[in-house]
């Protein structure tokens, strides 16, 4: 049995639906699944219900852009209560920074003489989690850019013209935030950070677990990252962080996580509800 802990839909910056992503899901002989979209949990009911339909469980998460001694990192919260008053509210203003920003590259990408028009980038986002992606998308449709690459090359990548610092909460509030939603916080894609140095703190600040297995990850990145998994008593967790179609080819099933992790990560979620 496997899992894929790391999904995104179309509630952010993913292509598909929660109901073609449970259907791919489950094409690929998964067992278990999370959905963690950027700064939302909105697709998680329908996710919930799609997963129900096809006899798949479902782990309800996020994932939150966060910042600890100056570099950026992605915390998944999984098993957070998707109704939790202080999480939606969070989000909620997680999300208004998004939209300036979209705004704000939009306009860089006018003094750049390309008209586009933030409104198109917010039709194709249709979501409240727009992000790079829906801009990327949005030059390729107006016919700015040739292709998504392109778009990233020349005006979104970091540093270029259209880039646009993103907002980012702290690790040590963002692991808060998570933990009183009764959610575990997992450190997501370490070896994209190449800021193994941070661990520590984060561990320190209680972050719960080590996204060891990413589509990203060398075979002996994934091994290093097991090892320091064990060395902290983290819970090891992985997936796909499959966008769909948004970034190239669709990767859910290219990650296949043991359920036994599934196991391990449901044995810390009850325990933390304990506390
Ligand atoms: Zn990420
Ligand atoms: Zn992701």
């Amino acid at each position: 049995m496997f899992a894929d802990l790391h999904l995104h839909t179309n509630f952010s910056d993913g292509t598909y639906t929660p109901e073609e992503l449970a259907s791919h899901a489950s094409r690929h002989g998964l067992s278990a699944v999370a959905l963690t979209d950027h700064d939302t949990v909105e697709g998680c009911v329908r996710m919930a219900a799609a997963c129900a339909q096809t006899g798949l469980e479902f782990i309800p998460a996020t994932e939150l852009t966060a910042e600890m001694d100056g570099n950026e990192l992605h915390l998944l919260g999984y098993f957070v209560d998707t109704q939790n008053p202080s999480l939606l509210k969070e989000m909620a203003r997680f999300q208004a920074v998004r939209q300036n920003r979209i705004r704000e590259m939009v306009a860089r990408l006018n003094g750049q003489n390309v008209p586009l028009q933030a409104d198109a980038v917010f039709a194709i986002a249709n979501c409240r989690s727009p992000g790079r992606p829906h801009v990327g998308r949005a030059l390729v449709q107006g016919g700015f850019c040739a292709s998504m690459d392109e778009a990233f090359e020349r005006f979104l990548k970091k540093n270029r013209p259209a880039w646009v610092p993103k907002f980012k909460i702290s690790a040590v509030d963002a692991i808060e935030l998570i933990h009183q939603a009764g959610g575990l916080a997992v450190m997501a894609h370490p070896g994209l950070n190449r800021t193994d140095e941070i661990i520590p703190g984060l561990v320190e600040a209680g972050l719960d677990g080590l996204e060891c297995f990413h589509t990203r990850h060398s075979s002996s990145q994934i091994g290093h990252y097991i090892r320091i998994a064990k060395e902290f008593d983290l819970v090891i967790t992985g997936g796909s962080d499959c966008h769909g179609l948004s970034k190239g080819k669709p990767l859910i099933g290219t990650v296949r996580l043991p359920y036994q992790h599934v196991e391990k990560l449901k044995e810390a979620a009850a325990q933390r509800s304990f506390k």
